[in-house]
């Protein structure tokens, strides 16, 4: 497996080309921000991009849909409590001042549990709510892509549209630091970390955090 952080557009958001050694087929985690520039970066790994997998619907991690659609045939998945996000999509760049888009195009609505297969890679769904109603990880071997609900030292927020902290932390607690301590997480934003560290040390929901 072949992960590579591409941190563009205004919010800096991270997305990952995730590669399968084996069969070159690649999924894009998130796709915010402008591609214009990065779509050759993607054109020149050689690898097949054939998917987005999205976290969430947030416009940073979604607004670059309609441009990789124009240069790819991309198969894109969002779970189906932020579908409501994406029908809120003008709303959202008007909120934060950005010029107009088209709205995102969803494939295909995922569900907690469900495995998704990239070549030879299998990633699992882990819905996440908290951040967003539909807030997802996808987990992989050794690495999870934790979107806007954990952080490196820190946690999603929770007041935007269908935002709760209370669910936040059931989905941190029960969903994510019950996995193996070694899995390394890959934020929407900012550095990696890894669950191990976060579970300790996060100053929000971490163990040091609650003595
Ligand atoms: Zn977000
Ligand atoms: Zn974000």
């Amino acid at each position: 497996m072949i992960i590579k952080k591409l941190t563009i557009g205004a919010f800096a958001s991270n997305n990952y080309l995730v590669i399968c050694e084996d069969t070159k087929d690649a999924v894009l985690i998130d796709a915010g921000g402008d591609y214009k520039s990065t779509i050759q970066q993607i054109k020149d790994s050689k690898a097949g991009l054939k998917y987005i997998f999205y976290t969430h619907a947030h416009l940073d991690h979604i607004s670059g849909d309609r441009e990789l659609k124009k240069n790819l045939q991309l198969k894109t998945f969002l779970h189906k409590d932020d579908q409501f996000l994406v029908e809120m999509f003008k709303e959202q760049l008007k909120m934060f001042a950005m010029p107009e888009l088209d709205e995102p195009i969803i494939d295909e609505n995922i569900n907690h549990g469900q495995k998704l297969d990239v070549g030879n890679l299998k990633f699992e769904v882990i819905h996440t709510p908290g951040h967003s109603p539909g807030s997802v990880c996808y987990l992989v071997e050794d690495a999870l892509f934790s979107g806007d609900t954990l952080f490196a030292d820190s946690v999603g927020r929770t007041d935007l549209p269908g935002g709760s902290y209370e669910q936040l932390e059931d989905s941190i607690l029960n969903r994510l630091f019950t996995l193996d301590e070694n899995i390394k997480v890959y934020p929407g934003h900012g550095s990696s970390t890894s669950i191990g560290y976060e579970k300790q040390n996060n100053p929000f929901f971490g163990l040091n955090s609650r003595i």
